[in-house]
């Protein structure tokens, strides 16, 4: 793709239509950053339909630490969170700005909802991961949004992470983008990256499983993984990927309106649904 270039000026502004949706990406592979591919394709259509955002809130699977934080700085570093990629791929900047302002916002909401124990720690040393920059570059290519990440708390409950999702969900009559960055089924041991290889059963029909239920507004239902049995357990592992989704799911309201952008399983076992909800 190119490199960074002007806005899309003839996006509507989030101020003038209301509401923000929210969104989730499923993100694959790292180099799908840089090599043209049809999930690639899908995300940067939705970021010229997306109203334009103040500013993205962006919940990556590739921050899963023991806290709540948000990312304070003015200009959060590109990371490079991976290995044995060209060096095309180190390469890549996504100069976005932060925003310390939605960092003290998202401190400030998540702190009164009551929904973790310790305050959310304002983070001065992460930046943006791949999680994020490796859809952001699609959504944004002008990186002239300010981004936020919010860690993951690999300590919580499922039901927590929704319920964080909640908290943040005033954020979108606020103009701001929550992204969740993850995938829906992400199970590495078995997959193929890059390789022509057919989808594992159990990962076609627990995607399809986790888009039924999004469809017929009971995504909350998506918390109890244990209840979505043995595919579920294939496909979750562990659970760094699939958490982001919560969030998003978190903060939708019964009346947003539901579409699925893309969707697919790649490499035999990670789901590349995204979702957008509003
Ligand atoms: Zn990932």
């Amino acid at each position: 793709m190119s490199e960074a270039g002007p806005t899309d000026q003839t996006a509507p502004s989030a101020a003038l239509s209301g509401r923000m949706p929210v969104v989730f990406i499923g993100h694959g592979n790292p180099m799908y950053a840089i090599e043209p591919n049809r999930y690639a394709d899908a995300w940067a259509k939705l970021g010229r339909e997306l109203p334009r955002p103040t500013a993205v809130l962006a919940i990556s699977a590739h921050w899963y630490v023991a806290g709540t934080a948000v990312t304070e700085m003015a200009h959060p570093r590109t990371i490079h969170d991976f290995g044995g990629f060209p060096q095309e791929l180190f390469d890549v900047s996504y100069p976005a700005p932060g925003s310390p302002a939605l960092a003290h916002r998202v401190q400030h909401l998540i702190d009164h909802s009551g929904a973790v124990p310790s305050p959310v720690v304002a983070d001065t040393r992460w930046g943006l991961d791949h999680g994020t920059w490796s859809v952001l570059r699609h959504l944004y290519p002008g990186a002239d949004i300010p981004v936020v990440q919010l860690s993951i708390d690999r300590r919580q409950t499922a039901e927590v992470h929704l319920r964080l999702g909640t908290a943040l969900r005033t954020l979108r009559d606020e103009g701001v983008l929550v992204l969740g960055s993850g995938n829906v089924v992400h199970n590495l041991h078995v997959a193929r990256l890059g390789g022509e290889v057919s989808p594992f059963d159990w990962a076609v029909r627990f995607e399809a499983e986790v888009r039924r239920r999004i469809d017929s507004g009971d995504g909350s239902s998506l918390v109890d993984l244990p209840a979505l049995g043995l595919d579920a357990a294939q496909s979750v592992p562990t659970p760094e990927h699939y958490l982001p989704l919560l969030y998003v799911l978190g903060a939708a309201t019964p009346d947003d309106q539901i579409r699925f952008p893309v969707d697919g399983i790649d490499a035999g076992s990670i789901s590349m649904l995204s979702v957008v909800l509003g």
